[in-house]
């Protein structure tokens, strides 16, 4: 099975898919993680891809293929996996199909997980993240129990560099520019699904989880 979640930042792309990747037992592979992975343990990826990302531009397709040709070849993703902010172009669409084309395989779903501006701003201003295992909380409405660790592993909660206003801002618009043309793309080929994310983040799990049931 493999599932692309697609949505603008701060729309739940990360919890929804670490909760799918927990029910459903396939890795959730979020490719801003592998980035900031990189910029972390300085190696070449890191080097090249740190001041793009401060700037919330796109990353060159040639390091995303590089990055995710790699990842989905490694044995944990035999059964699947799910993909959160890959692809987010027509070009990476594109190279994608013709990659999973070439290994026999094909996308499952891509769920478009919707949401607006104001809310968005809210959720990415209170954004705090677990800078282990990636488990997303809020300053404001989903404080973790214990200040400053994540409840899951006990990891360090932090903020993440790009989650300002101002680069919150130039991410939408790379979004809509860029990574919105990709809703007709996955429309065409009938295996796009429209999720609204205005509810509590349990029942949207539920509700992914029960259109997967209808795909399956
Ligand atoms: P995310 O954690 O998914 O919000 O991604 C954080 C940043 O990583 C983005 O603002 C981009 O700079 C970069 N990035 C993540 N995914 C991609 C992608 N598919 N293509 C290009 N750049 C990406």
């Amino acid at each position: 099975m493999i599932i692309i979640l697609m949505g603008a930042p701060g729309v739940g792309k990360g919890t929804q898919s670490l909760a799918l990747s927990e029910k459903l037992r396939i890795p959730h592979i979020a490719v801003g993680d592998i980035l900031r992975k990189h910029i972390k343990e300085e190696t070449d990826i890191g080097k090249e891809v740190g001041s793009i990302m401060k700037q919330g531009l796109l990353v060159s397709d040639k390091t995303m293929f590089e990055i995710i040709n790699q990842r989905i070849h490694d044995d944990d993703c035999k059964n699947g996996f799910i993909l959160d902010g890959f692809p987010r172009t027509i070009s990476q669409a594109d190279g994608f199909e013709r990659l999973l084309t070439d290994v026999g395989r094909r996308i499952t779903v891509v769920f478009n997980i919707e949401s607006n501006y104001k809310i968005l701003l809210d959720r990415i201003k209170g954004r705090i993240v677990c800078k282990n295992c990636g488990a997303t909380y809020h300053n404001v409405y989903h404080k973790p129990q214990l200040d400053g660790y994540c409840d899951i592993c006990e990891g360090i909660i932090t903020k993440r560099k790009d989650d300002t206003e101002e680069i919150f801002n130039s991410r939408i618009e790379e979004y809509n520019q860029q990574t919105k043309p990709l809703i007709g793309f996955y429309q065409q080929r009938g295996i796009l699904i429209n999720i609204d994310s205005n509810d509590v983040k349990e029942n949207i799990t539920e509700r992914l989880l029960k259109h997967l049931g209808a795909n399956i």
